[in-house]
């Protein structure tokens, strides 16, 4: 049985760095789950699919192919053999994401192998219903929150360090919108597992919420 921790949070939390922290910490796998709905909605993107062409949707699936590696400390993703790392990432990505993700037919591919990927190592898993639906039973479960303003704070940096032009209420406008599809939604929703931690990282560091990770995935390992 291999040992899992879940992790579940909106955009802009800070899971992304502090999976990835963790993960070298414990030596745990680490499966970024939104990097493999990006996928899915950059190639209806580049296909000029919308996401009412379920058809269409369901021949992209059948043949998709996305593998998540780690290079030299990096999380390389490769979709159908190519390296999508940064085009999962633009903006176009992540305003029509949500839409995809909230699909059934799309849930029912993704969460299978999120699972198969969960078998082989010991692993941390990143994104919205790992505690609630892809691992019920992980052995550690975070609920990372943070307040609205200071993930769009964050992102916006981020945004612009990677010399994306855009403003900052352009961010929390579309953080907001995803946050709103993603926790309506009738197909797991986006919603804190009742047995999970909750830790609100809006006024914390990263070395203290890995620290404060660090002492529950402690606790749990002895
Ligand atoms: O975590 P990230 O922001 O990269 O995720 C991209 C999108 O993928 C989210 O906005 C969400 O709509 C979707 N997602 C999901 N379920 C997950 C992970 C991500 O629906 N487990």
């Amino acid at each position: 049985m291999s040992f899992i921790v879940a992790i579940d949070g909106p955009a802009g939390s800070g899971k992304g760095t502090i999976t990835k922290l963790i993960g070298e910490k414990f030596n745990l796998t680490n499966i970024d789950t939104g990097a493999m709905y990006r996928c899915v909605a950059l190639t209806c993107l580049e296909n000029d699919i919308t996401d009412k062409q379920l058809d269409k949707i369901e021949q992209i699936l059948e043949k998709i192919d996305i593998k998540l590696k780690r290079i030299n400390d990096n999380q390389i993703v490769l979709l159908n053999g190519k390296d999508v790392t940064s085009k999962i990432r633009t903006t176009e990505v992540d305003n029509a994401v949500a839409k995809f993700a909230a699909l059934k037919i799309v849930r029912d591919k993704m969460t299978p192998l999120q699972r198969e990927m969960g078998k082989q190592d010991n692993i941390i898993m990143e994104g919205r219903d790992i505690g609630t639906v892809v691992f019920p039973n992980a052995d550690v479960k975070i609920f990372l929150d943070c307040s609205v303003e200071e993930r769009a704070k964050r992102r916006y940096k981020q945004n612009i360090e990677k010399g994306i032009n855009c403003s900052y209420e352009e961010v929390l406008k579309s953080i907001k919108e995803r946050h709103l599809l993603e926790t309506k939604r009738d197909i797991a929703p986006f919603v804190k597992a009742e047995d999970a931690i909750y830790i609100d990282s809006t006024n914390m560091t990263i070395p203290e919420v890995v620290d404060k990770i660090s002492k529950i995935i402690k606790e749990k390992m002895n």
